[in-house]
C-alpha cells in the first residue's frame, strides 16, 4: 500500500478526530491493538509512512552556502577589479583575479560545507530514544523510527515522540508550551472527549514533542512526523542555537577593524604613488584594491567554524556531544565543574551489599547485575525469608523492567547493555540493584506483580526523595509500599515490622537505626529505607497524594555499593592541575558523599547539606561558597542557587544533571551537561554538551579539547593576521621608499588564500599543548587577540620587512649590473630599474612563502610542538612549496604570476633571509616570554 493510499483510508474513516473516538476505534484506524506492533509489521509502515520526523529540520542547503561566499563586499572589489582589468585590455590579470575569486568562494564554500556537515552528523547523533511495545516486549528505540500504531510508554523527563492516545495513565502531566506556548502542566486523562474541542483540551492525546512532567503514561502513536500536530504547524521545538558569544563578537570587531585599517593604508599606499610615483592612476588603482583585497584574512572565518566544526567531532569521538558549537569557547575558561555523585564519579552498576531487617544487619554476596547470591549474617549464610520483606518492598515499588534495548552502530554501551536488542534491565541504576537482589531471595517480578497488582503510585523526584506504590494484596486489603532515603522514610514510620510483629519505634530505636544508617553510609553505601502501611483506607488509596505517606511500618534498609568510576580519581585531579576545582552535588546523604569524595580525591571533604543551604543567606553562601565541594541531600532547585552564587563570584562554571528538575540549572550554567545515558530528554534539550558515557573523565577530556581548540585558533589567527601584516607592511615600506611595488596584488592574493591558506587550516587540527592542563583556565574575558598576540603580529610583520626589503633591492639593481653591484644596491634609485623588478618581486614573492615555515614554527614554539607534530601541517606546508615551484618553474606559472624562474643564487640568498629571519624570531619569542606569561 502506498503512503497516499493508507492516508485517504484513516483519514476518511477517522477525520483524525483521535481524541473523540472510543479507544477501540483508534485500535482500529491504526491497525493495532494494545500490545503494539510486531516488529515487522512496525518495518513496513516505517518504510510507507517515512520517518518520525518534521520537515524543515535540515539545515543549511549547499546553493545557499555557495550564494554565502558572495556576501563579502571584498569579494565583489575583486570581482569589479577584475572587470576593470579585462575592459583595459589586461586579459590575463583579468583571469588571475577571477580565477583567484572563484577559488576563495570555493575554498570557502568547501569549508562551510564540511562544516555544516559536521554539525549535521552531531545533531544526527543527539537522539532521542522512545520505549515503544514492539513484538510484545518493551523496547527503547530511535524516537525517528516510531510509526503509528505503536504502543509508547512516557514518564517524566520524556520528551513525547509522536501524537498518541492515551492508554493508561498515572499522575500524569504534560507541558505542551512546544505547542500552545503555555507553559504550564496539563494533566492528562484516559476517556474521551467532544469532537470539537480545542487542542489544549483534548486531554486524552499526548502531541509530539511536549514534554512530561510528571507521572507516566501508557498510550497509542495515531500520528507520526508531518502528520502530527506540531508537524503540521512546522514549529518544531525550537532550539536557541544562535547565541552571539564573545567569540563570534570578537570575530567580528576584528574583521571591521582591519577593513578601517586596510582603507586607511590603501588610502595613504594610493596618493603616494599617485604624487610621488610614476605609475599610471589606473594601475594605483587596481594596485589599492588588490591590496586592500589581500591584506584581509578571508579565510579566517571559514576557517575558525570549521576548526570548531572539526573539534566538536573529534570530542564527539570522545562521548562528549557537542550540542552548540560556540560552547568550545566557554569550556576553555570553566573553572568550576559541578557535577553529579551518582553514575558520573560512580560507575552506574550498583550493588546491594548489606541489609538491615529484623533487628538484624545481613550481607549479600554476588557482584552487579548477576543474580546468583547469597545472605549471611556475621558470615553464616541464612536464609532468605530473614530479608524477605524489605526486598520484597524493594521489588514492588520499583518501575524497573526487563526488556531489550536497539542500539545504533556508534551509541555509547552501557555495562548493562551490551550488543544491541540484548536482554537488559531498564530503568533507574538504584532501582535495578534493589531489583536484582530481590532476584537473589527468589523473588519473580511477574508473579510478584500478579500477587500484587498495582494500583497508584506517587513518584521519586529528587525533591521528594521518595517513591510510593499502592498495591492490593492477595487476601483483598490495600497497602503502600514506600522507599526513600532513610530520614524521609523513618520520619512516616512510627512502627516496625519484628519477626512478623508490629512493634512501636521508640526515640531510641530510631537512634539505633540512624546510628546504622550513618555505619552504612560510612562505607560509601548509598542507603536506601523501607516502609510499609498496611490497610490504606479507600479515600488514600483513590487520592494517593493526600496522606497516604504517614502512619507506616519501617521495614529496613538496604545499602549498595556504587563504586567510584576507575578513570575517575585520575581525571579528577588533572582538572585540579589545570586549576579547575570540582564541586560534588547529591542527593545523597553527606557522610556518603563524603566517604565518595575521599576516595575520588575531591579538594577537600567540606560538606554543606541542602537543609543547611536553605538556612543560609545569600551573603553567608558566597562567603563560603569557594571553599566547599561536597552539597550533599540537595534537591535540584539548591543547584540553582550554587550556581548562580559561583556566578556572581566570577566563576565559569559547568554544572551537570540528569532529571528534569535539572533542566533549569544545566540551561543556566556556563556549559551545561546533560547525561546521555542516565539523563532525560529535557535536560538533553537544555544543555550545550551530552555526555554520551555519564562519566566524569569525559568532562574532563571535553574541557581539554574545548582549551586545545581555542589555543589552535588563537594559533592560526596569529597566523594568518601576521602574514597580512607582514605583507601590508612590505607594500607600505617599499611604497614610501619609492621602491614602487614589492610584490604584485595577484602574488599577494595567492600568498593569502593559498600557502598561507593550507597551512592555517591544518594548525586548527594541531595537537594539545604540552601544558593545556597545566594552566589556569583562560579569564572569560580574555579574548584571542591577547597584547602577546598583537606583539607577535607587529613583530613578525617587522622582521619580515627587514628581511625581504634587502631581497629586492638587492636583485632589482643587481640585474642593472652584472655581478652584484652592492654600491648601487645601498645608493638607491637609478634609472632603468623596471629591469630587475620581476626578478625581485619574484624574490620576495617566494621569501614570503619559505618565511612560512619559520613562522609556523615562532607560532607554535610556546605551544611545546614541534613541525612534526601535525602530520596535516608537514603536509599543507609541502603542498605550500610545491605549488610554489610549480608558479616559478612552469611556464603558465611565470605568465600568470609574473615571476622569473630562480636560480641557485636566488635560493641561497632567501635561505640566508630565512636564516635571519628564524634568528630575529628567537630572539624576539624569548623577549615575549619574559613580558607576557599567558598566550
Ligand atoms: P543522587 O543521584 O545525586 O544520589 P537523587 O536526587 O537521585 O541523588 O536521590 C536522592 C535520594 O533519594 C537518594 O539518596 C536516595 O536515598 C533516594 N532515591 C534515589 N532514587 C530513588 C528511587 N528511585 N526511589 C526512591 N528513592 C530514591
Ligand atoms: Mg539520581
Amino acid at each position: 500500500m502506498s503512503r497516499s493510499e493508507y492516508h485517504e483510508r484513516t483519514e476518511s474513516d477517522a477525520d483524525t478526530d483521535w481524541h473523540a473516538q472510543p479507544l477501540e476505534a483508534v485500535y482500529a484506524n491504526v491497525e493495532t491493538s494494545e500490545e503494539g506492533l510486531s516488529p515487522s509489521e512496525a518495518r513496513d509502515r516505517l518504510e510507507r509512512e517515512g520517518p518520525n520526523e518534521v520537515e524543515g529540520e535540515e539545515g543549511i542547503s549547499p546553493l545557499q552556502i555557495f550564494i554565502d561566499q558572495y556576501k563579502p563586499a571584498l569579494i565583489w572589489v575583486l570581482i569589479v577589479a577584475a572587470a576593470v582589468m579585462a575592459a583595459v585590455g589586461h586579459v590575463i590579470d583579468a583571469g588571475v583575479i577571477a580565477g583567484v575569486v572563484v577559488f576563495i568562494t570555493v575554498f570557502g564554500f568547501l569549508q562551510d560545507y564540511r562544516a555544516e556537515q559536521s554539525i549535521q552528523a552531531l545533531k544526527e547523533m543527539s537522539t532521542t530514544y522512545a520505549l515503544v511495545r514492539r513484538g510484545g516486549e518493551k523496547t527503547e528505540i530511535d524516537a525517528r523510527n516510531v510509526v503509528p500504531g505503536d504502543v509508547i510508554f512516557v514518564e517524566s523527563g520524556d520528551i513525547v515522540p509522536a501524537d498518541a492516545r492515551l492508554i493508561e495513565e498515572s499522575n500524569l502531566s504534560v507541558d505542551e508550551a512546544a505547542l500552545t506556548g503555555e507553559s504550564v502542566g496539563v494533566s492528562k486523562d484516559v476517556g474521551t472527549v467532544d469532537a470539537d474541542v480545542a487542542l489544549a483540551d483534548r486531554e486524552n492525546v499526548l502531541f509530539k514533542d511536549t514534554v512530561v512532567q510528571r507521572g507516566s503514561g501508557t498510550a497509542v502513536v495515531v500520528e507520526t512526523g508531518s502528520d502530527s500536530e506540531i508537524g503540521q504547524i512546522a514549529t518544531a521545538l525550537e532550539e536557541a542555537e544562535e547565541r552571539d558569544t564573545p567569540f563570534q563578537a570578537e570575530m567580528d570587531r576584528l574583521g571591521k577593524l582591519i577593513a578601517l585599517g586596510v582603507v586607511g593604508i590603501v588610502s595613504i599606499i594610493a596618493i603616494t604613488e599617485l604624487v610621488i610615483g610614476d605609475t599610471p592612476p589606473l594601475q594605483v588603482f587596481l594596485t589599492a584594491v588588490g591590496i586592500a583585497v589581500s591584506a584581509v584574512p578571508e579565510g579566517l572565518p571559514a576557517v575558525v567554524t570549521l576548526s570548531l566544526a572539526l573539534g566538536a567531532r573529534r570530542m564527539a569521538d570522545q562521548n562528549a556531544l557537542v550540542r552548540r558549537l560556540p560552547i568550545v569557547e566557554a569550556l576553555g575558561s570553566v573553572d568550576v565543574i559541578c557535577t553529579d555523585k551518582t553514575g558520573t564519579l560512580t560507575e552506574e552498576e550498583m550493588t546491594v551489599q548489606r541489609i538491615v531487617a529484623n533487628r538484624g544487619t545481613y550481607q549479600v554476596t554476588g557482584t552487579g547485575y548477576d543474580t546468583d547470591g547469597e545472605f549471611l549474617q556475621d558470615g553464616e549464610p541464612v536464609g532468605a525469608e530473614r530479608v524477605a520483606e524489605v526486598l520484597r518492598c524493594g521489588m514492588l515499588c520499583n518501575n524497573v523492567d526487563v526488556g531489550t534495548r536497539e542500539r545504533e552502530e556508534g551509541d555509547a554501551e552501557t555495562d548493562s547493555e551490551t550488543a544491541d536488542g540484548e536482554r537488559t534491565y531498564l530503568g533507574d541504576p538504584t532501582e535495578i540493584a534493589l531489583f536484582v537482589a530481590a532476584q537473589k531471595a527468589g523473588f519473580d517480578q511477574r508473579e510478584l506483580a500478579a500477587e500484587y497488582p498495582r494500583i497508584g503510585e506517587v513518584d521519586f523526584t529528587s525533591a521528594r526523595k521518595r517513591m510510593t506504590t499502592v498495591h492490593e494484596t492477595p487476601d483483598g486489603d490495600v497497602t503502600a509500599y514506600m522507599k526513600g532515603a532513610p530520614e524521609t522514610v523513618l520520619e512516616r514510620c512510627d512502627r516496625e515490622l519484628v519477626d512478623g510483629e508490629l512493634v512501636e519505634l521508640t526515640d531510641e530505636r530510631r537512634a539505633e537505626l540512624e546510628a546504622e544508617n550513618e555505619a552504612f553510609a560510612e562505607d560509601a553505601l548509598r542507603v536506601m529505607g523501607f516502609a510499609y502501611r498496611p490497610d490504606v483506607p479507600d479515600s488514600q488509596a483513590a487520592d494517593p497524594d493526600e496522606g497516604l505517606e504517614q502512619e507506616m511500618v519501617f521495614l529496613g534498609f538496604q545499602g549498595m555499593l556504587d563504586p567510584p568510576r576507575p578513570e575517575v580519581p585520575d581525571a579528577l585531579s588533572g582538572c585540579l592541575d589545570a586549576g579547575i576545582n570540582v564541586v560534588m552535588i547529591t542527593g545523597d546523604n553527606a557522610v556518603t558523599a563524603r566517604a565518595v569524595g575521599e576516595e575520588v580525591g575531591l579538594r577537600s571533604t567540606t560538606v554543606i547539606t541542602g537543609p543547611e543551604l536553605e538556612e543560609m543567606g545569600d551573603e553567608e553562601l558566597r562567603d563560603v561558597v569557594d571553599d566547599v565541594d561536597i552539597f550533599a541531600r540537595t534537591s535540584p532547585d539548591h543547584k540553582t542557587r550554587i550556581l548562580q552564587t559561583l556566578q556572581e563570584k566570577g566563576h565559569t562554571v559547568s554544572m551537570t544533571g540528569d532529571g528534569v528538575n535539572d533542566a533549569p540549572a544545566v540551561k543556566n550554567a556556563d556549559v551545561g551537561v546533560a547525561m546521555g545515558v542516565r539523563g532525560t530528554d529535557v535536560t538533553e534539550q537544555a544543555s550545550d554538551i551530552v555526555l554520551l558515557d555519564d562519566n566524569f573523565a569525559t568532562i574532563r577530556d571535553a574541557v581539554k579539547g574545548g582549551r586545545r581548540i581555542f589555543d589552535n585558533v588563537r594559533k592560526f589567527v596569529n597566523y594568518l593576521l601576521s602574514g597580512n601584516g607582514g605583507e601590508v607592511t612590505m607594500i607600505f615600506t617599499g611604497t614610501l621608499a619609492g621602491l614602487g611595488l614589492v610584490i604584485t596584488p595577484i602574488q599577494v592574493l595567492w600568498i593569502n588564500v593559498v600557502t598561507d591558506g593550507i597551512p592555517a587550516l591544518t594548525m586548527g587540527v594541531d595537537p594539545a599543548a604540552e601544558d593545556v592542563m597545566n594552566r589556569d583556565p583562560r579569564p572569560p574575558d580574555e579574548g584571542v587577540i591577547t597584547d602577546r598576540i598583537i606583539t607577535s603580529i607587529v613583530g613578525i610583520a617587522a622582521f619580515m620587512t627587514i628581511c625581504l626589503l634587502p631581497l629586492f633591492t638587492l636583485n632589482f639593481y643587481g640585474e642593472l649590473v652584472p655581478g652584484y653591484d652592492v654600491t648601487a644596491a645601498l645608493v638607491g634609485w637609478s634609472p632603468g630599474y623596471e629591469v630587475g623588478r620581476e626578478l625581485a618581486q619574484t624574490m620576495v614573492f617566494t621569501g614570503f612563502v619559505v618565511f612560512e615555515i619559520v613562522r609556523i614554527q615562532a607560532i607554535r614554539y610556546r605551544y611545546g610542538l614541534g613541525l612534526f607534530s601535525n602530520n596535516w601541517l608537514v603536509l599543507a606546508v609541502t603542498i605550500a612549496v610545491a605549488l610554489q615551484l610549480l608558479v616559478l618553474y612552469t611556464s603558465t606559472g611565470q605568465l600568470l604570476f609574473d615571476v622569473e624562474p630562480l636560480a641557485l643564487v636566488h635560493w641561497v640568498q632567501i635561505a640566508v633571509a630565512a636564516s635571519v629571519f628564524a634568528l630575529l624570531m628567537a630572539a624576539f619569542v624569548k623577549v615575549q616570554d619574559r613580558y607576557f606569561e599567558r598566550y
